[in-house]
């Protein structure tokens, strides 16, 4: 009963699977940043769908998702936090056809010491790299810290690393629709979302989808040139008990992110 319940919600791993459904059968071509990025811009000129996974926490979570995508014929890319990176996983994630890429962090490790940041990213770069051909990167957005992490792309190149591109820097968003599930919401909540930080402006930003069917809408209908889809798999669930947790883990987050979003406004404007 509370499974058939669940399985009905938005942010479940069934709602998943409906947006996957419309991904396959949709006029976009789904492929992978690095994929993506290798296309000359001939080729560029088909509409593509980018689907990309920040895998801050709960890295088990991913292999549901990572399965249902590959059974739909999709072919996703997976950030992956040095916390986060379980070789099991990351292996069995890549054996699908997935990409799998770094979600750095260092300039908030090293507490914006951007020197010891560039350093810190080389050694953990080559530690993912002993396991897989990493060749993008994404920065994590941390709210509780007044760091940006893509901060040191000011110091230095991606190409010094070998990378081909990093997740928000690398797109033309006047090309893509950006749809991101942070803040457990696609629409551009401004203090659920961190405009810089862990989100980006798109000239598609009149589409705010109030829900998962609502984004199945837009894909359907192809009216973005192309699109860039943001999860986290961690949020979507599957046994009930974690559909719980998570919902009332979200809830904490939304009320921490509407006071932070509050005392900055209050701090910029000296109120
Ligand atoms: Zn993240």
């Amino acid at each position: 009963m509370l499974n058939r319940v669940i399985s009905n919600l938005d942010f479940s791993i069934s709602k998943y699977q409906v947006l996957c459904k419309a991904i396959s059968k949709s006029g976009y071509t789904s492929i992978t940043l690095a994929d993506y990025l290798k296309l000359d811009s001939d080729h560029k000129m088909r509409p593509y769908l980018i689907m990309r996974h920040d895998i801050d926490r709960n890295p088990e979570r991913t292999l549901d998702i990572a399965r249902l995508e590959y059974d739909n014929g999709i072919k996703a890319t997976y950030y992956f936090r040095t916390s986060t990176a379980s070789k099991g996983i990351m292996d069995k994630v890549a054996s699908y056809g997935h990409e799998i890429g770094f979600h750095y962090e260092t300039i908030d490790k090293m507490k914006g010491d951007v020197k010891s940041a560039i350093d810190l990213f080389k050694n953990e770069l080559a530690q993912f790299r002993v396991y897989h051909p990493i060749v993008t990167a994404c920065a994590h957005g941390n709210p509780l810290t007044k760091h940006d992490n893509k901060h040191i792309w000011k110091h230095c190149r991606l190409s010094e690393f070998k990378l081909i591109g990093e997740a928000f820097l690398s797109l033309d968003f006047a090309r893509f629709a950006y749809f991101s599930d942070s803040g457990r919401t696609w629409r551009k909540s401004r203090s659920q979302k961190m405009h810089g930080k862990d989100d980006v402006g798109s000239i598609y930003d009149y589409l705010q989808p109030k829900d998962t069917d609502e984004l199945v809408g837009i894909i359907n209908a192809g009216t973005p040139g192309n699109i860039c889809v943001l999860t986290h798999p961690e949020r979507w669930c599957s046994k009930p008990t974690d559909y719980i947790k998570r919902y009332v883990l979200d809830l904490i987050f939304s009320a921490g992110k509407t006071g932070i979003h509050l005392f900055r406004t209050v701090s910029r404007n000296n109120i």
